[in-house]
């Protein structure tokens, strides 16, 4: 039984926004609702007709809070994605259920699947 996901507040989501640039630094991040250093995201490619779009799920593995976003890929930017194989149907069978998704996500993000490997982020590889 996985604990139950709540959606993040319009105001905690622009806070996020406004901080966290997750393409440059993949550490969790403090999270605005519960104050816990456990923000993670995962990204989806998915390719629109005509237009490369990336999926963004953000997560608190603490507080189990959640927001989605749907954005243009940005140019030149390639990742991993564990989840490339699944179909049509198993994805949407999981994003049916975020309950089970994010608890999916927080087990590959415990295993090191996750964070994905990003480049061509215009970051180059600087470290913090
Ligand atoms: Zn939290």
């Amino acid at each position: 039984m996985s604990a139950e996901m709540k959606n993040f507040e319009p105001a905690e989501v622009q806070t996020l926004a406004a901080e966290r640039r997750f393409l440059l630094d993949q550490s969790e991040w403090r999270c605005p609702a519960c104050g816990e250093v456990a923000v993670r995201s995962y990204l989806h490619r998915a390719d629109r007709p005509n237009r490369p779009t990336v999926i963004s799920y953000t997560w608190c593995a603490h507080c189990r809070r959640a927001t989605g976003a749907t954005s243009p890929l940005p140019p030149g930017l390639t990742f991993d994605d564990p989840w490339a194989d699944l179909s049509p149907r198993q994805r949407e069978e999981l994003e049916e259920d975020s309950d089970r998704m994010f608890a999916e996500l927080d087990a590959m993000w415990a295993k090191g699947v996750l964070p994905q490997r990003f480049s061509g982020t215009g970051g180059g590889t600087r470290r913090r």
